[in-house]
This record gives structure tokens, C-alpha cells and sequence, in this order.
């Protein structure tokens, strides 16, 4: 087999037959190795080595994976997000003014995203609603000790 460059696109590759060599990746029609024929310029039949290729892997589209819907219908919500939002409520409210409250929602909203991320799981406002709430209040102590810290 004779190895052609293309010289449009550098591809090489061999002419599948004696007729007009046709770059099969640019379709390129080689003009030196044309034999004079300017009636309909051959192009090589399908299924040789002439045959277009295709770029990308025709693979079958993978399976979908059966989505884990809850027997009451609807995705379920994340366990994590919904407790980090009431924790980030509990922490907000001035009563229950301590740092644990608010930390753990920070913590389980962290989780309840890395759980909603995918979308099988709700939750993911509410996770987020608890890093907000629960980080507001951290920040805040943090804003009070440090202030009077030195009062102290
Ligand atoms: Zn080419």
C-alpha cells in the first residue's frame, strides 16, 4: 500500500483505489495522482479506506441509570440540608445564641450540597439557607469576641 501526505491537511493515509486519490479526512482531491479525467472526480466507495471516519467513538449512548425516585413520587430531600437549616435557623434565633448550633449547620449544609449536587436529592436551597444562616451567625461571634477581646 502506498502511503499519500495530504497535502491540505498532512493526514496520511492510502488511496483505496487507482482512481483519483481523495484525502479522506479533508476530502483533498490529489491533482498529481489524477488520471486526466475531469468528467465526475471519483470518490472512493464507501467501506474502503477511502470511506469517511468519523471523529468521535460511535458508541451507543451509555445506558440511563435508573433513577432512584421515591415510591411517593418525586425525588426525596436531603436529610443533611433540612437539618442544616433548621440548625441555622436554631442559631439565629438570640435564645439559643451558641456557636454549636450554627457550626453544625454550616457542617451538614456542606454535606446536603455534596448530596444535592446531583439533583436525585432536594434540599440543596435549604443546605445552602443553613451555610448561610449558620455561617451569618459564626461570623458575627467571631465580630463580638474579637471586639471585646481586649475589654475583656
Ligand atoms: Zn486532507
Amino acid at each position: 500500500m502506498v502511503r499519500i501526505i495530504c497535502p491540505n491537511c498532512s493526514h496520511a493515509f492510502s488511496p483505496a483505489s487507482a482512481g483519483p486519490a481523495a484525502c479522506p479526512k479533508c476530502n483533498y482531491v490529489m491533482a498529481g495522482a489524477v488520471p486526466v479525467a475531469t468528467a465526475s472526480p471519483v470518490f472512493a466507495p464507501a467501506g474502503t479506506a477511502g470511506a469517511p471516519r468519523f471523529s468521535g467513538t460511535m458508541a451507543p449512548p451509555a445506558p440511563a441509570p435508573p433513577a432512584p425516585v421515591g415510591a411517593y413520587g418525586g425525588p426525596k430531600t436531603s436529610g443533611m440540608a433540612v437539618t442544616s437549616m433548621v440548625l441555622g435557623i436554631v442559631g439565629i434565633v438570640p435564645f439559643f445564641m451558641i456557636v454549636i448550633p450554627s457550626l453544625l449547620a454550616v457542617i451538614f449544609g456542606v454535606v446536603g450540597t455534596v448530596q444535592t449536587r446531583t439533583g436525585l436529592v432536594k434540599g440543596r436551597g435549604m443546605a445552602i439557607s443553613g451555610i448561610v444562616m449558620g455561617a451569618v451567625v459564626l461570623i458575627g461571634w467571631l465580630v463580638v469576641v474579637f471586639v471585646f477581646a481586649d475589654e475583656f
